[in-house]
């Protein structure tokens, strides 16, 4: 099987990651949230790499009519080709936050460029009229700590999750979806969904195609609240429920529990 490039350099990223990652990790991790409180049964449901004038408005339907609330983590070229999305989830009570420009790889930037991507994609969230971005979604997940650092320094905390990756944008099937979505989901926990594929602006093609987390979307609210889990933002998990330090960090960094998670690092 011919594994197409951009999968092949995601794959030596993160190797490339693995290898040198535990000593240029291990003080970011200190500062990287990955759950909220365990005492607090509240699950997060989290969408990366849009807005997706495909895929994001049917999202926003599906959570407006359960009555619940998510966290979009926006590409910012997206948020700023498509404010009107940005806006509804702001009316909506969604929490808007920060997933880079460009879904770049962000370790391998030059800090200015990096810190000015983080800064570009919050001016586009702000001229669409949402709040400043208070977190950041590392694209691939992949952090040192010099970007947590700039992250901080602008006021954006970094954040990743508790339950291994799915591969949603594998489109494995639904079914997979939502039983990879619930096999690890616990209080505090924070799922990862994706409404859009790496920030690309390709509404109208196979790229933008995220019929599967639609509806694994409708099916995971239901599962979840049926396991009576509150379903809440980002901001509210960590702001209305704070964890100590030690609750909100994992025993095994994080960047190194992306490949355990049987994630490929292609998304995120
Ligand atoms: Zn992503």
């Amino acid at each position: 099987m011919i594994l197409p490039v951009s999968t092949l350099f995601n794959a030596w990223f993160l190797a490339v990651l693995w290898v040198l990652g535990l000593p240029l990790f291990a003080v970011a991790h200190q500062h990287v949230l990955s759950r909220g409180a365990a005492d607090t049964p509240a699950v997060a449901l989290t969408f990366d790499d849009g807005p997706n004038p495909d895929a994001t408005p049917q999202i926003l339907t599906i959570l407006e009519q359960a009555h619940v609330q998510a966290t979009f983590f926006v590409v910012g070229r997206c948020a700023q080709a498509y404010p009107d999305l940005i806006a509804r989830m702001v009316r909506d009570g969604d929490a808007v936050e920060n997933h880079s420009w460009g879904h770049e790889k962000t370790v391998l930037e030059l800090p200015r460029a990096f810190r000015r991507s983080l800064q570009r994609t919050a001016r586009a969230i702000e001229a669409a009229g949402a709040p400043p971005p208070r977190y950041f979604r590392p694209p691939y997940g992949a952090y040192a700590t010099w970007t947590v650092k700039q992250a901080q320094s602008l006021g954006e905390r970094v954040v990743r999750w508790s339950v291994p990756l799915s591969g949603d944008w594998r489109q494995p099937g639904t079914d997979i979806i939502v039983q990879r979505s619930l096999a690890g989901v616990k209080s505090g926990g924070i799922v990862v969904l994706h409404d859009g594929d790496e920030g690309k602006l390709c509404a109208g093609t196979p790229a933008c195609d995220r019929r599967q987390d639609i509806v694994a979307t409708a099916r995971l609210i239901g599962e979840l609240q049926a396991r009576h889990f509150r379903l809440v933002t980002i901001p509210t998990l960590f702001e209305e429920h704070p964890v100590s330090r030690n609750v909100a960090r994992d025993p095994v960094p994080n960047h190194l529990r992306v490949d355990r998670s049987g994630h490929d690092g292609s998304s995120a």
